[in-house]
C-alpha cells in the first residue's frame, strides 16, 4: 500500500506529493507543526494539539489555513488513508509561498497545509520503553522562542545527531546556569528520593509540552506531587528516576544521563506505572 499525504486540498501519493520551492517553509522554516499519536485508530489529545496550533500560528500571524472543523476531518482522512492503528500524524502549517523576500508576503497569500500519518510498530516500541533510554546534556543554544512550535528544528536535529553518535537516543538541553531546559524533542522529568515528580515550569525555556500537561493531569488524578521547577544535571544524575515525555515517546525511562547509570540502570517503577495509565487520562477522538 502506497502512503498518502494531504497538501494543500489533494490526497497524493506521497512519493508525488510536493510543495512549491519558494514555501516559505523551505526558505525559513516560516511555519510551525503538530504531532500527535494515533493510538487504536483514535487521535490522543487532538483539541490539545489544535489549541497549541493556533497559538503557535497566532503568535507568528500566520492564518489558518483551513477551519479547525476541516481540519479535523483531513487529519481523520489521512489516518484512514494510511490505515494508521497505531503512530503518528504529522501536520505542517507554514506562512505559503511567495518570492523570497524577509518580509512577510501579501496578507492574501494563501498558508499551505501538509498532513502525513505513518505507523509505529507498537511491540518495537514498548520494548524500548521496557530497556529505557540513555541521554546526553548539550548547552541549549537555541532561540528564546522555543514556546513556537516551529519548523526551526536545526539546533534539535544537531543534538539529536550527537546523541545519536554517542549511542544515546535524546539530547537534553542545558541552560546557562546549568538547569535542563527541555529535550531535542521531549520534555525532561525526573522523580526525586521523596516519589515527586519535577519537571521545569512552561514558562521559560521550553515548549509546553501536551504529554507534558495531560502526564500533569494524571499525576493529579492518582495522586501524587508535581513539581514544577527547574532541576540541574547533577540534580538528575543523582536522582531516583527519569523520563521524557512526547506525543512519539508517551512516557519513556531514562536509564542513563550522560556517562551516569540512574540507580540500578533499570526504568524507574513510576515511570513505568505512568506510562501503563497514560491512555485512561488522555483524550481519544472520536
Ligand atoms: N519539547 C520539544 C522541543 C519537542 O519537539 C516536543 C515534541 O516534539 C516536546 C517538547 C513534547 O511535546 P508533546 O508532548 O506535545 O509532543
Amino acid at each position: 500500500m502506497s502512503r498518502i499525504a494531504y497538501v494543500n486540498g489533494l490526497y497524493t501519493p506521497l512519493r508525488d506529493a510536493s510543495v512549491h520551492v519558494e514555501d516559505r517553509g523551505f526558505q525559513f522554516a516560516d511555519g510551525v507543526y503538530e504531532v500527535c499519536e494515533i493510538f487504536g485508530g483514535k487521535i490522543i489529545d487532538e483539541t490539545r494539539h489544535l489549541a497549541r496550533l493556533k497559538r503557535s500560528l497566532a503568535e507568528l500571524s500566520i492564518r489558518m489555513p483551513v477551519k479547525e472543523g476541516a481540519l479535523k476531518v483531513i487529519l481523520r482522512e489521512t489516518v484512514r488513508r494510511n490505515r494508521v492503528r497505531n503512530g503518528l500524524v504529522y501536520f505542517q502549517v507554514t506562512r505559503g509561498s511567495a518570492r523570497r523576500d524577509f518580509v512577510f508576503p501579501a496578507a492574501d497569500t494563501p498558508p499551505t497545509l501538509v498532513v502525513i500519518a505513518r505507523p509505529v510498530d507498537r511491540t518495537k516500541v514498548e520494548a524500548g520503553a521496557a530497556a529505557g533510554i540513555s541521554v546526553i546534556t548539550v548547552p541549549d543554544n537555541r532561540w528564546e522562542r522555543v514556546d513556537i512550535k516551529t519548523t526551526g528544528l536545526l539546533p534539535n536535529s544537531l543534538a539529536r545527531q550527537k546523541a545519536k553518535l554517542q549511542g544515546a537516543r535524546e539530547a537534553w538541553f542545558f541552560d546557562e546556569d546549568g538547569y535542563v531546559t527541555e529535550g531535542a524533542a521531549s520534555n525532561a522529568w525526573i522523580v526525586t528520593k521523596e516519589n515527586t515528580l519535577v519537571t521545569r515550569p512552561a514558562e521559560s525555556g521550553i515548549l509546553r509540552g501536551i504529554t507534558r500537561t495531560t502526564l500533569i493531569d494524571l499525576a493529579k488524578r492518582d495522586n501524587f506531587i508535581v513539581s514544577e521547577r527547574p532541576f540541574t544535571v547533577a540534580e538528575a544524575k543523582a536522582a531516583r528516576e527519569a523520563f521524557i515525555t512526547a506525543a512519539t515517546a508517551v512516557i519513556t525511562p531514562v536509564v542513563k544521563i550522560d556517562d551516569t547509570v540512574l540507580g540500578d540502570g533499570k526504568p524507574g517503577t513510576l515511570a513505568i506505572k505512568l506510562r501503563a495509565h497514560f491512555h485512561s487520562v488522555a483524550e481519544h477522538s472520536t
